[in-house]
């Protein structure tokens, strides 16, 4: 078994923005000599998200109009205090900050309407995910 650290930057250009970055990840997996194994995409940000699920625009806004029922944005939160984003973190805090799933023949290993996807929840700013690549 080997492992490789690799990081992807993402710009985003929106407060919330749902980043399809499957094609990304898996340029970034050709690069490693592997063929099967398991490969981890996280976020070190504490205001975005890492989540695999369908790339459809209505349901991507479905997505975006739920957070915002669940935890709006102007909510008189004790974290706005400090820096006006506690949203952004207990949204990012319910999707996660990182997935993993398997790879096989060079190919991640993704049902068909699924897509990885990163979650900006506070932007629009420049980002970096670490991957890690462990496999054969
Ligand atoms: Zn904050």
């Amino acid at each position: 078994m080997q492992v490789f650290s690799k990081s992807l930057d993402i710009n985003t250009s929106k407060r919330v923005e749902m980043v399809d970055i499957t094609e990304d990840v898996e340029k970034i997996l050709k690069t490693v000599s592997l063929s099967h194994g398991i490969i981890n995409i996280f976020s070190r940000h504490s205001t975005s998200a890492i989540i695999i699920n369908e790339h459809e625009t209505n349901l991507l806004q479905d997505l975006e109009d739920t957070l915002e029922a669940l935890v709006p944005e102007n909510e008189g939160y004790g974290h706005n205090t400090i820096d006006n984003n506690a949203d952004a973190h207990v949204r990012a805090i319910l999707l996660g900050s990182s997935q993993s799933l398997p790879f096989e023949n060079v190919k991640l290993d993704l049902g068909t309407w699924q897509s990885l996807f990163f979650v900006e929840l506070d932007g629009p700013r420049a980002r970096k995910i670490k991957i890690t690549i462990m496999g054969d």
